[in-house]
């Protein structure tokens, strides 16, 4: 209805600085949440996210904004999640935006998420709003910030708006700007109804429920819809908007923000980034920018207690349910007993999953090493795609074995540079070139297979920066290496949970260490046992188990024999956890231990 008055946009930062903050006072300032019942952090909800500073469920909001020229204008502030990892989804909630915020920590300038987060908003288009944040710090540098607008960012200094969340500055001078500099609404004139799915949430009673931002058209109660990525057809419930709570409305217009039920009760069916039309009128071409999302690191998780199995399961199921990017499939290991095989985004996806598991479904769980997805190039031409090392086809049918790249953003103090470089390089990585940033920072783009950075890159870079450097990155493409698949033997029997894939000149090393780490582990045995890393057969590194040979029952002199018993009976609950390597029993405890330990 009112296009001309509607405003849709965003806040983009790097992480911590301060999107959370001043995203709840825009709403407090709009009285979109009255101040009383305002919690710290109104539109992060979930804990792990608050405690990572990270926010990976899009909440939208509506807000009224009376604005300084008399009108009322409706103003929606998308909210987008702060990681690399979930970077389809930031650029689907900026697809959804005309303008954006662009927040600028006062006191520490532009960092490798700024500049990334300000390309999205470039390449989708949206009208930029810079916001120098945290003024009221007294390690505020204005100048610096200003002069990293115009050299990195290529945005005029004057447009800058100063200001900060937490002392209320020019919370108003920002409104100004999204009603006066942001466009409205783009593309209404397209002659069928045409909706943007952003974001979904699922619901035991409802089903999935689509965030939706509806270009033209309008969609309402009663409509049957179709999705153009599919094809599946669904009759919509009810349509609504969020105020931050959901609340039912007649119907979402040409421009709106908000929320529909349909008939969907399979999160799978409706994928973020989907354009929603009607099956009647249908429209021909979707909105831009929808790509398939697909996993691209992989790791096995087990219950602890091989008990706590079907908890596991649930969990994974429930999880499933509201992150249509996490996935998974029934695996069995010798070491772990069964499992799942799960697929993320990212390692920082990966571990928030882990975490939710842990903490909200109370599921004790170990994972194995994670793995990036191969392509392998086999003799007869086919290639297939491999995540988990077990599944490396013979070495003799190879031809080939290629690895995801990726292109990093490197933000860094000028004198880490040497310690950067000398990490870099232990990664396998290249620099493709350095730019200056400003007196004291430089910025490497480098391309790095992500397979080495998925362990402890970022700890690394933070602890020889302190703190000060970041990172950034992208996909590239994929590309051959001398990799090789490396196992663990104990007692020449081969260990399925500690099969990794590695580059040839890594895996003597690697090798090596875990061998060590597993001796050190596994309980004393009654005999020589040999824990070797092998490729192909031949072994590369080895390690003994120490040996014992000892009674239990010896420790009781003179002979209780209730304790005796005791101690056998202890002895052979034991026994029931143990895995068989040959003739060796090893508890699978030590597999997590050493899992755990890395
Ligand atoms: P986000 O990670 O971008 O969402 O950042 P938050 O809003 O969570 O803020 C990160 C930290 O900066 C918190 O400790 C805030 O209290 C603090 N902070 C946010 N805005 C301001 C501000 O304007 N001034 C000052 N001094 N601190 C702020």
């Amino acid at each position: 209805t009112d296009v001309p008055h509607t405003r849709n946009f965003c806040i983009i930062a790097h992480v911590d600085h301060g999107k959370t903050t001043l995203s709840d006072r825009l709403l407090e300032y709009t009285n979109t949440v009255a101040h009383r019942v305002m919690t710290d952090q109104h539109l992060d909800s979930m804990d792990l996210e608050k405690e990572r500073g990270i926010t990976i469920k899009s909440h939208p909001v509506t807000m009224l904004y009376p604005a300084k020229d008399g009108i009322s204008y409706r103003l929606n502030l998308m909210d987008t999640p702060g990681h690399v990892d979930f970077s389809y989804e930031v650029s689907r909630s900026l697809a959804a935006c005309e303008g954006a915020v662009l927040l600028i920590d006062a006191a520490q300038g532009v960092e490798a998420q700024t500049v990334a987060n300000a390309h999205l908003a470039f390449s989708q288009n949206l009208k930029v709003i810079p916001v120098i944040n945290k003024i009221d710090l007294p390690s505020a540098n204005l100048e610096l910030c200003l002069q990293q607008l115009e050299d990195i960012l290529a945005i005029p200094s004057d447009e800058a708006i100063l200001a900060s969340g937490k002392a209320g500055i020019g919370i108003s001078d920002i409104l100004e700007a999204v009603v006066a500099r942001v466009p409205p609404p783009r593309w209404t004139n397209y002659p069928q109804t045409r909706a943007l799915v952003f974001d979904s949430l699922y619901d035991s009673y409802r089903g999935v429920i689509a965030y939706a931002r509806v270009f033209s058209g309008s969609l309402k109660a009663g409509d049957m819809v179709e999705l153009m990525s599919n094809g599946v057809r669904t009759e919509v419930k009810e349509v609504g908007v969020f105020t931050p709570k959901m609340q039912k409305v007649a119907e979402l217009d040409a421009g709106a923000v908000g929320y529909f039920v349909s008939n969907i009760k399979d999160p799978a069916e409706i994928k973020t980034g989907d354009t929603v039309t009607l099956s009647q009128r249908r429209a021909t071409e979707m909105l831009p920018g929808y790509k398939e999302v697909r996993p691209m690191v992989f790791c096995g998780l087990y219950p602890v207690e091989s008990s706590d199995y079907e908890k596991l399961k649930a969990a994974v199921g429930r999880l499933r349910l509201n992150d249509a990017a996490f996935v998974y499939q029934q695996e069995s290991s010798i070491a772990l007993g069964f499992g799942f095989r799960c697929g993320f985004l990212g390692l920082l996806h990966m571990e928030i999953i882990q975490e939710r598991i842990r903490r909200e479904h109370d599921v004790d769980i170990i994972s194995t090493y994670p793995s990036v997805v191969y392509h392998v190039v086999k003799h007869d031409g086919v290639v297939i795609e491999v995540d988990n090392p077990v599944n490396l086809p013979d070495p003799g049918t190879i031809i080939e074995i290629r690895e995801p790249m990726i292109k990093a953003a490197i933000h860094i103090p000028n004198d880490a540079m040497g310690d950067i470089l000398s990490l870099v390089m232990e990664k396998r990585g290249l620099v493709d070139h350095t730019d200056t940033l400003d007196a004291t920072r430089v910025m490497l783009s480098c391309s790095l297979p992500l397979n080495e950075i998925l362990v402890d890159f970022n700890d690394r870079l933070k602890s020889v920066t302190h703190g000060y450097g970041s990172m950034d990155y992208e996909l590239g493409e994929y590309r051959a290496a001398d990799l090789v698949k490396m196992e663990i033997l104990v007692n020449a029997d081969p260990v399925d949970a500690f099969a990794t894939i590695v580059h040839r000149d890594k895996a003597e090393g690697k090798g090596r260490a875990l061998c060590e780490k597993l001796a050190d582990i596994i309980p004393p045995q009654m005999f020589k046992v040999a824990i070797q890393a092998a490729i192909g057969g031949k072994i590369i590194a080895r390690d003994n188990v120490r040996e014992m040979r000892k009674d239990v029952t010896s420790k009781c002199y003179g002979g209780d024999i209730s304790r005796k018993r005791k101690l056998l009976d202890k002895q052979k609950e034991g026994k029931k956890k143990m895995k068989q390597f040959g003739r060796v029993s090893i508890p699978s405890d030590a597999f997590i231990k050493v899992l755990k330990t890395n």
